[in-house]
């Protein structure tokens, strides 16, 4: 199973990495895309405190993932292979449990389309959108055992 994993250390909140989730999600590219329109959402996010300290939050696709646990329609799912909590909008009924239920604020609403919206690891890519655009390397891939959430 892999997650993302995050250097600290690496990280200049330089919010490459929520570009690149808010083009791949809009089926966009960076270049072109409208930073007005607030339909754009990135799945991760990067906080800093005052003090100037880095804070990545990236969905942690948790082994027992309190999401999951919350949503009554069925559209998120844990898939027992890659590990990777997958939310299928069509499925979504809009009721945001699941974001008042993840402890780490990774469930984003979409208002416009009312359903939820978060990370799936760029499934459907060879590598995900947020690696691959941090420009210091600060998010890989990395393997890691069951009951490491
Ligand atoms: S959205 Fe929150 S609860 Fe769900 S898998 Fe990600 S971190 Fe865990
Ligand atoms: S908002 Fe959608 S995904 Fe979230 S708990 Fe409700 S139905 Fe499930």
């Amino acid at each position: 199973m892999e997650r993302i994993y995050i250097d600290r250390q690496l990280c200049e909140a330089c919010k490459g990495c929520m570009l690149a989730c808010m083009a791949k999600h809009n089926g966009e590219n960076i270049d072109t895309l409208d930073l007005l329109d607030t339909s754009n959402q990135s799945a991760n996010l990067i906080e800093q405190s005052s003090q100037g300290e880095v804070a990545p939050i990236f969905c942690r696709h948790c082994d027992k993932p309190e999401c999951v646990e919350a949503c009554m329609s069925g559209a998120l799912t844990k898939d027992k292979e890659t590990g990777i909590v997958s939310l299928d909008q069509n499925k979504c009924a809009g009721c945001w449990m699941c974001v008042m239920s993840c402890s780490y604020g990774m469930i984003n609403k979409d208002t416009n389309a009312n359903v939820a919206f978060k990370c799936d690891l760029c499934k459907d890519r060879e590598k995900s959108a947020c690696i691959e655009n941090c420009p210091t390397g600060a998010i890989e891939l990395i393997e890691v055992g069951e009951g490491r959430a």
